[in-house]
């Protein structure tokens, strides 16, 4: 999915692309293609592309170090080749690290008083990010991976290779494993009927007390919640944001949070905490890789004016 993002954040054109590329040239040419027709049915300027990829990037160089998209892609300098066909600054960032700048510069009160806060990411993948001060805390590179935590070492199989990983236990294609299997073997469900449950019908069903649902939902909050605690009591932010694919899953897994963080850390810390609820993902990691490049735009050109003004 490709957007035209505006300084305000709104979203003015969204472009679907269905064809998924061969190689990285070809992801280049899709993209370039994409600014083409923003470019042909606006007469705004583009001041930037911002890019926001799932997998593991260096956001310094511009490089997708590992592709979750595309599995096998390592280490693709995916900024550089971008730079070889058009002439406007192109930002790489991990997904999950837009929608926090996303949910980050959406919360005037955030914002204002540059308080901290910390985003959780529930869906496909489980991800997490610390905000202070205005900015990413990225540790040495990769601060965030939680959903690569290796929690069952027999567990199932997850998308990095490696076994029994937070994400391959909680996220939403094993809740909705879980949901088809139990549907399967007739246990007593307001979703009997639906072979292949969608997990925000899942979490839908769980805020209506549907009890299969809410042992689904608990089940992956005993290990995400866990997680949730240990950040909380790491970090000690002001606001945790729970984001996720679907209204419903952001709102149980919001009550489920509050609940885990309460139960789990320190009172002191609890009840200083604001456990809120974010955005649904997808729009909101569009708008966060564009108001990621207005910042990164309004820098260089704050660079350019203080360079110029030297005597
Ligand atoms: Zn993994």
């Amino acid at each position: 999915m490709c957007a035209l993002v505006n300084a305000a954040g709104d979203i003015v054109q969204k472009i679907e692309v269905n064809r998924a590329p061969a190689n990285p040239e070809d992801l280049v040419d899709v993209i370039v293609g994409a600014r083409d027709r923003f470019a042909s049915g606006n007469s705004s300027q583009l001041i930037g592309l911002g890019i926001a990829d799932p997998g593991m990037v260096n956001n310094a160089e511009g490089l997708v170090v590992r592709s979750s998209q595309f599995p096998g892609w390592h280490n693709i300098p995916l900024a550089a080749l971008l730079g070889e066909k058009i002439d406007i600054p192109v930002l790489v960032e991990n997904s999950t690290r837009v929608r926090a700048i996303g949910e980050y510069m959406g919360m005037d009160d955030l914002r204002q008083t540059e308080a901290s806060m910390l985003y959780l990411e529930y869906g496909e993948g489980i991800g997490f990010s610390f905000v202070t001060s205005g900015a990413i805390w990225r540790g040495e590179g990769f601060a965030g991976e939680l959903g690569h935590v290796v929690i069952e070492r027999d567990g199932n199989l997850c998308g990095c290779g490696a076994r029994g990983c937070l994400e391959s236990l909680v996220n939403s294609s094993t809740i909705e494993a879980r949901a088809k299997d139990l549907l399967g073997r007739g246990v007593n469900s307001i979703l009997q009927g639906r072979d292949n449950p969608k997990s925000e019908e899942i979490f839908a069903a769980a805020l209506d007390a549907d009890r299969m649902a809410r042992g689904l939902v608990e089940e992956i909050v005993s290990h995400f919640g866990l997680a949730a605690a240990f950040l909380a009591s790491a970090f000690h932010p002001k606001y945790i944001v729970v984001g996720a694919e679907s209204a419903s899953a952001i709102r149980c897994l919001t009550k489920e949070i509050t609940s885990a963080i309460h139960d789990r850390t320190l009172p002191e810390i609890a009840s200083s905490i604001e456990v809120v609820e974010g955005r649904e993902y997808e729009p909101l990691a569009l708008v966060g890789a564009a108001l990621m490049v207005f910042r990164k735009a309004i820098m260089q050109y704050s660079k350019t004016v203080a360079r110029a003004s030297r005597p």
